[in-house]
């Protein structure tokens, strides 16, 4: 059931670390193809379509959702795993699922979400996007009649958890001890397949934000050629093709930009992986550094283009006027809900820890779900 050869260092999907709940094994696909048709199936990912990115998703029917970002995060880290020989179905798997545990509107929707899970309960360990799309798929979708969650395998699940505190990891690890929390207690990396999809993640929302901001107006390409690495294809795509302008000119320069960033991450990474030559994922996972890296190069030349984005749009004042009132919208839905119990789903309101149970109810909502729930609970219209 493999499709292609895949190198020793790579995750076989016969030598999968397993599932929690033991299942048969399915007739036509293997552990990680299995694992990504359940991920699209699931709940939580239908939902990203409605889930902003950056610009929320009322602005624009042209702008990046998480669904579409996943989807080119999927893109860009199937691409490079087929170049070095890694598990393409697993990369498939870990970027469709990265982002099911954002709130609404963004991360200024984890920032308000926090800030009430702490206000609730001063020794709450608060909320975290990279712990709640573990949570989503080992927990909170509803499909199988055996267990809670989709029930991925240890690959898939490595591969979701990209961050977790210390405290956290100890937590996770008491229910899961040696689990996909372990390395944050004891050093070490997650398998390459993992590592890729960071990079891809970081390679493709640098490229659709500046896209999105562009397309919103409010950043121009004349103020992007400070950015060098723009620069360098936006003065390479003028020299070959003198009279293009507006979009064709955008989507040029950006389309070289993202070819030379997963060229860039291709070689580099085969570099790396082949000085480790690691006979097995195991070894992978005990190496002291990330192997799936930019250029020195191209990580020096990413960082001003980060820089930029974050003072230049992130932080332009019509966004922050926006992730403002979207903080307040998630804010007051989970005061409601905390308070008012009774407004919330049965199954949410039955839940022994209820600012937990809120949370989860309040960061599956899409963002016109929150938008409409609370001008319900509070006859306001925020937007
Ligand atoms: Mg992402």
């Amino acid at each position: 059931m493999t499709t292609a050869v895949l190198a020793s260092w790579a995750c076989h999907p016969d030598r999968s670390r397993g599932r929690r709940f033991a299942e048969a094994d399915a007739p036509t696909r293997n552990h990680h193809q299995r694992d990504r048709d359940r991920i699209v199936h699931s709940s939580a990912f239908r939902r990203l379509v409605y889930k902003t990115q950056v610009f929320l998703n009322h602005e624009g029917d042209l702008f990046r959702t998480r669904l579409t970002h996943s989807l080119e995060v999927a893109q860009l880290g199937r691409s490079i795993a087929r170049s070095l020989g890694l598990n393409e179905d697993l990369v498939e798997a870990i970027a469709l699922a990265h982002d099911l545990g954002h709130t609404p509107f963004g991360h200024a929707g984890q920032d308000a979400l926090n800030d009430a899970m702490k206000r609730a309960d001063a020794s709450s360990s608060g909320f975290e996007h990279n712990l709640q799309s573990l949570r989503v798929v080992d927990e909170l979708e509803e499909r199988y009649p055996m267990f809670n969650g989709l029930n991925l395998t240890f690959e898939t699940r490595e591969g979701i958890l990209k961050h977790c505190s210390a405290r956290h990891a100890k937590r996770l690890c008491q229910s899961e001890p040696g689990g996909v929390a372990q390395r944050f207690l004891s050093g070490g990396q997650p398998s390459l397949e993992a590592q890729l999809c960071n990079l891809a993640d970081e390679i493709a929302y640098n490229a659709h934000d500046i896209d999105d901001g562009v397309r919103s107006g409010l950043i121009t390409l004349e103020q992007l050629t400070e950015v060098p690495l723009v620069e360098r294809f936006l003065r390479e795509t003028l020299r070959d093709h003198p009279q293009l302008q507006g979009r064709r000119l955008l989507s040029e320069t950006l389309r070289r930009m993202l070819s030379e960033q997963v060229y860039d991450v291709t070689d580099s990474t085969r570099l790396a992986v082949q000085a480790v030559a690691p006979a097995h994922v195991d070894e992978v996972r005990s190496s002291q550094q990330a192997l799936v890296q930019f250029s020195v190069a191209m990580r020096d030349q990413s960082l001003p283009l980060k820089r930029f984005l974050r003072e230049k749009l992130y932080r332009h004042p019509q966004v922050t006027d926006t992730t403002e009132r979207a903080k307040l919208v998630i804010g007051e839905l989970f005061e409601r809900y905390l308070n008012h119990p009774q407004d919330l789903p049965a199954y949410f309101a039955q839940q022994s820890d209820l600012p937990r149970a809120v949370a989860d109810y309040v960061a599956g909502m899409t963002d016109r779900f929150a938008l409409k729930e609370h001008q319900r609970l509070t006859g306001r219209q925020v937007f």
